[in-house]
């Protein structure tokens, strides 16, 4: 599998309109902007072919038990 660099990520996030779901965190359900840190988010395309933008932090949080809502507001306090 070919893997993409953090550049390259970033560049297919920049041409998502801002407003696009795709931007949506999956664990969160916030927007990953163009003006996050590159190091706060994940690139991850699955083997279902699906790209995904992710929190570095929600990828932790992932399966947990607590609500959207509540991991956002974890991973706002953090940074
Ligand atoms: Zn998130």
């Amino acid at each position: 599998m070919a893997t993409m660099t953090k550049a390259q990520a970033k560049k297919k996030l920049e041409k998502l309109s801002p407003d696009s779901h795709r931007r949506d965190c999956p664990v969160c359900g916030d927007h990953i902007y163009d003006s996050d840190p590159e190091d706060s988010w994940e690139y991850v395309k699955t083997k279902g072919g699906s790209e995904i933008f992710i929190h570095r932090f929600c990828v932790k949080m992932w399966g947990s038990n607590l609500s959207p809502k509540e991991i956002s507001k974890l991973r706002r306090d953090k940074a």
